[in-house]
């Protein structure tokens, strides 16, 4: 393996020639040096074989390439015993595209990073940008439209984004606008050749003499824009808003990024909310209770009137269909509102009003109570 020698030169073509010629070298060296011709001829025999090699790389656009950039660690992964391991053995293991951009990778490791990735000027989507929105409740439930205010990065103005003051954009010399710079490096024993971001432009393949002083010559600046979100009914702590292309604007032609507004929804004083559903608690007196009433109840729409039966015991939840939240995929669909009813017992009454309560409970039999004469008879069961 130590002495092989340039594809090229084993089908002694130059490095410039076109697929005909190496083509046409390759077949007449195959004439001349295949085995049936030179029985026996075992130099004739290890040139044959170097002349297919040599052609099999030289023929595949891709190897070839590979071979340009890399010499022959480019194209055989056992070559010099290194990175051999995971690409299989021979030319086979190389198949795709993918592979190289592997390859490319691992040299690039050893050139600080220069790897044939595109530079900084290739197109570049713009970054996306999060801002967060608190709603009141009621503005989360019903919809609303919202101003928010993002840091984005747009195109400067005063340059109209190519950041030089006075317009002149020079393609830089050294890259010829590309942004890359192929250098040649020595790599256990190889020349190698590896391509890096260009020094004179730092990629961007382009020079600006005399820099726009907005911008300090970027073309881009961050600024601070209002922008109005339109925020559907039904959102909830969590939920997000995409406006497309409202983000930081891309580089060279890539599109915009955009902005993503969450929703924080405040605490309400008398509503809770359960993804649809909303609840609330209703005090009710004791006599409400026992006697049945019709009370005044809460809702995101408003006070509504509802009869609680007489006899109802604290705690109880009542339903009222279709005040709730609104479905955020359909606002014409609604969730419930649900209400427990507690029970207030009442405080700081006066002699009278006690006496009363004493008369109406010595009055009051074991029917008017049944969950506590149950109480009762389980105690005596347990401990008499
Ligand atoms: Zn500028
Ligand atoms: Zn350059």
């Amino acid at each position: 393996m130590a002495d092989k020698r340039d594809y090229y030169e084993v089908l002694g073509v130059e490095k410039t020639a076109t697929a005909d010629e190496i083509k046409k070298a390759y077949r007449k060296l195959a004439m001349k040096y295949h085995p049936d011709r030179n029985p026996g001829d075992k130099a004739a025999e290890e040139k044959f074989k170097q002349i297919g090699e040599a052609y099999e790389v030289l023929s595949n656009e891709d190897k070839r390439t590979r071979y340009d950039q890399f010499g022959f660690a480019g194209v055989d992964p056992n070559y010099g015993g290194q990175g051999g391991a995971g690409y299989g053995s021979g030319f086979g293991g190389f198949g795709g595209f993918g592979d190289f951009g592997d390859l490319g990778d691992i040299f690039g490791s050893f050139f600080g990073g220069g790897s044939r990735r595109s530079g900084q000027n290739a197109a570049r989507r713009g970054e996306d940008l999060g801002v967060r929105l608190e709603l009141t409740f009621e503005e989360a439930a019903f919809g609303c439209e919202k101003e928010v205010t993002v840091a984005r990065v747009e195109n400067c103005a005063a340059c109209h984004g190519t950041g030089s003051a006075d317009g002149v954009v020079e393609v830089c010399g050294q890259c010829k606008g590309s942004g890359q710079v192929r250098t040649v490096q020595n790599f256990m024993g190889m020349s190698m050749q590896s391509t890096t971001t260009c020094p004179s432009c730092g990629g961007r393949g382009k020079i600006v003499k005399t820099p726009c002083s907005t911008c300090k010559g970027k073309g881009k600046v961050r600024r601070n824009k209002k922008l109005k979100v339109n925020i559907r009914a039904g959102a909830d702590n969590g939920t997000v808003f995409r406006m497309p292309g409202e983000g930081s604007v891309g580089a060279n032609g890539g599109p915009n990024g955009d902005v993503l507004v969450e929703v924080s929804v405040k605490r309400h004083p008398i509503f809770q909310r359960d993804g649809m559903t909303v609840h609330c608690e209703v005090p009710i007196s004791f006599t409400q209770a026992a006697l049945g009433a019709q009370i005044q109840v809460p809702t995101l729409d408003g006070q509504t009137s509802y009869t609680i039966p007489e006899g109802t015991q604290t705690g109880t939840v009542f339903t009222i269909r279709g005040k709730g939240i609104p479905s955020l995929q359909d606002s014409r669909r609604r969730g419930d509102h649900k209400f427990t009813v507690v029970v207030e017992t009442p405080t700081r009454l006066t002699r009278e009003q006690k006496e009363l309560l004493r008369k109406l409970d010595d009055d009051l039999d074991a029917k008017s109570s049944p969950r506590r004469k149950k109480f009762i008879d389980g105690l005596k069961d347990l401990f008499d």
